[in-house]
């Protein structure tokens, strides 16, 4: 049963040192019991009560982790069943498959593509996850594992086979890049506890349908198996759908372990057309799959997904933002215009590649507004003329241009007066209301005599 912050509190060494970067103790304990700080930043708390709080504040999805460095995937982690409780917290890996069967231009390809293929958007870089490896006869398991992480060194790697002896070269051939190991079954799940101990790998779990899975994945539970990620063998998108409800609902509402792992799901094998892969894919992201398996990637499938991946898996709670600073766009110098807009990371992206796009060098301020936008922090107070004027002021804006004009959102156009009072020496001019015009704006541009 979860624990209260007084009970954590309780366990703890009431030091108030700071060391776990939240102020108190009392603070430290209510942040654990919401699941938002891990136990073992504190370093003066003992094992004892690490073990007793760990077990008791661990998420009801177990969080799993594939690969190291570069190339780890963390699955799970999940401790809500609405993203509007609190938020989700592990992106749904997605994974392409290689069959160690398949022709050797296909594979180069599919590993040349899961290299590649990376998108940055508002300031996150966005990729595939992970690489899959099917164990068909041709080449071993192993080979194509090291061929894998030699030309996409960051793809964690799923080995796929029902022999216990295959999985254990490929994951002995992966090294450190510990590698998920799929295929336990109700019939070799006691080869696959061994493998578990001897690899110390992640294992994958595959039911016939739900009650199988249960069975087997309480079995290897029971037998020491930590960290496991499940299938409940759905190949249908509704079987899939349904089953990942049901798993999630069983987890996070009913605290039932067996089901307590990040699931694994294939649309590779509910289709034979890669769009429709991609869709069945898109639901599954939203219905709470930990791995979604592709029979291949490509941009125009890819980037929906992580487009879509990216809206889900964002904090509602926290906005983005982009750190309050003075940022040169193109190469200004002293006679460029100065802008200035909020933090909100939507607006600065927005703004910023206006500006970049007009090629006319500019200076960008950005104001902290907590991530809120312009009209919205005015509202909160939090974009008004002092607390600008202090900021530009301070932001060290006065060493970097000869001109003294501040171009301000369209929408602030009711603060200028007040602008004007705040900073004495500046001309303030009103910018566009909107980020679209500034190219036409920046070109007419000329610094107030
Ligand atoms: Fe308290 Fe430990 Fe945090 Fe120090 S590091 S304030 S002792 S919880």
């Amino acid at each position: 049963m979860a624990l209260t912050g007084i009970q954590i509190l309780k366990m703890l060494p009431k030091k108030n040192c700071g060391e776990c970067d939240i102020p108190t103790c009392l603070a430290f304990a209510m942040k654990v019991a919401a699941g938002q700080a891990e136990i073992e930043t504190c370093p003066y708390v003992s094992d004892e009560a690490k073990a007793t709080i760990g077990e008791a504040s661990a998420p009801p999805i177990r969080t799993v982790k594939i690969g190291t460095g570069d190339a780890q995937f963390t699955a799970g982690g999940e401790t809500c069943q609405f993203r509007h409780e609190k938020r989700f917290e592990n992106q749904t890996g997605l994974a392409v498959l290689i069959a160690t069967d398949e022709d050797a231009a296909s594979i180069d390809g599919k590993i040349k593509r899961a290299n590649d293929f990376e998108y940055e958007r508002v300031g996150v870089m966005m990729r595939n996850n992970l690489v899959a490896i099917k164990d068909n006869g041709g080449a071993s398991l192993a080979d194509m594992a090291k061929k894998v992480m030699e030309g996409a060194p960051k793809q964690a790697i799923i080995l796929m086979s029902d022999n216990v002896d295959n999985l254990k070269a490929g994951a002995e051939a992966c090294g450190d890049n510990k590698p998920l190991l799929y295929g336990a079954t109700s019939e070799n799940a006691d080869a696959f506890v061994d493998l578990a101990k001897d690899t110390g790998c992640v294992i994958g779990v595959k039911g016939k349908n739900m009650d199988n899975l249960v069975e087997t994945a309480d079995k290897l539970v029971a037998a020491g198996v930590k960290d496991m990620v499940i299938d409940t063998g759905a190949r249908t998108l509704r079987g899939a759908f349904e089953d990942n409800v049901v798993a999630r609902r069983s987890a996070v509402k009913e605290k039932f372990k067996p089901l307590g792992f990040p699931t694994i799901t294939f649309p590779c094998e509910m289709c034979d057309d890669l769009m429709m892969e991609a869709m069945i894919g898109s639901v599954l992201i939203a219905k709470y799959a930990g791995i979604t398996v592709f029979s291949d990637i490509q941009g125009d499938v890819l980037f929906p997904l992580l487009l879509e991946q990216l809206n889900i898996f964002t904090d509602p709670q926290r906005p983005m933002v982009v750190a309050e600073d003075i940022y040169p766009i193109t190469g200004p110098d002293e006679n460029s215009p100065v802008l200035i807009t909020c933090n909100f990371s939507l607006t600065y992206f927005i703004v910023s590649g206006e500006i970049e796009g007009s090629k006319v060098p500019s200076w960008l301020l950005i104001k902290d507004t907590e991530g809120l936008s312009v009209l919205t922090a005015w509202a909160a107070g939090k974009f008004g003329a002092d607390l600008i004027a202090m900021f530009v002021n301070k932001s060290g804006i006065l060493d970097k241009v000869k001109h003294r004009e501040l171009i301000i959102p369209g929408y602030l156009a009711t603060i200028k007066g007040e602008l004007e009072e705040e900073l004495p020496d500046w001309t303030i001019t009103i910018g566009p209301r909107e980020a679209g015009h500034l190219p036409a704006f920046l070109k007419e541009w000329k610094p107030a005599a």
